[in-house]
């Protein structure tokens, strides 16, 4: 089991149901954290939005190249969602911790966030709560990015995802956008300060040696 400490990023999962406001949440963090956070940019089979930048958004590949990484052993964890397969590369962790970033944010599913839990248990999942559903479904429908196939599917997964609420450790009701936003700066800046960070920079001062007389 790997042990956090100072020098290892906040590992930092979001999820929510299509709709509620990660991938909006998302992007002003980073605009706000500039090159203290890292997104980890995920795999999928889904065909890119009009806006998504590929290798910056998702990296955008097909399915027989999806499967040849399963194969292969490349990701730490993935899942079908939605009827696309998305994953996360085993590489993001590593390249995170040598840009020195503070914290490494994931946006998955709720079996990607099970998954890295698993494997990194030190992890921290923020579940994002859209105010109600007839909210959630009227986001999904002004986004404009889904078929009319896509958006009945999505919507009628919500509740079944958000019945995945108790095994995250933090839950941020995505209401009002800017006390949303508050509440996520709020989460990062509690956990970068957990003692267990910290602990090693109170050790350095017990060990100074005392002034010369
Ligand atoms: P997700 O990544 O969770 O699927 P998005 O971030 O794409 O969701 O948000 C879905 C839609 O809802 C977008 O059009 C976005 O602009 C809008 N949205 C996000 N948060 C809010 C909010 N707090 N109030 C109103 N609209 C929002
Ligand atoms: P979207 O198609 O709207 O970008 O994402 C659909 C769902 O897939 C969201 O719940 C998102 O969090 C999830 N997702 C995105 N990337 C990954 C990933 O790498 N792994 C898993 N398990 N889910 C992901």
């Amino acid at each position: 089991m790997n042990q956090s400490h100072a020098s290892e990023p906040l590992l930092l999962i979001i999820s929510s149901p299509s709709g509620a406001g990660k991938t909006t949440l998302t992007h002003r963090l980073l605009d706000q954290f500039g090159e203290q956070l890292a997104f980890s940019i995920s795999h999928t089979t889904r065909a890119p939005r009009p806006n998504e930048v590929d290798g910056q958004d998702y990296h955008f590949i097909d399915h027989a190249a999806f499967r040849a990484r399963i194969a292969e052993g490349q990701f730490a964890e993935w899942a079908e969602v939605h009827g696309n397969l998305y994953g996360t590369s085993v590489g993001e962790i590593e390249r995170a911790r040598r840009a020195g970033r503070r914290v490494l944010l994931f946006d998955v599913d709720y079996q990607g966030a099970r998954q890295i839990k698993a494997k990194r248990p030190e992890a921290v999942g923020v579940f994002i709560l859209p105010p109600s559903m007839s909210e959630l479904r009227r986001r999904l429908e002004s986004r404009g990015t889904e078929s009319p196939e896509s958006l009945e599917r999505r919507y009628a997964k919500a509740k079944e995802e958000i019945e995945h609420y108790p095994f995250f450790d933090y839950l941020v009701l995505n209401d009002d956008l800017q006390q949303a936003l508050a509440e996520l700066r709020g989460i990062i800046h509690a956990e970068l300060c957990r003692r267990r960070r910290l602990a090693p920079s109170a050790e350095a001062l017990l060990r100074e040696p005392p002034p010369e007389p």
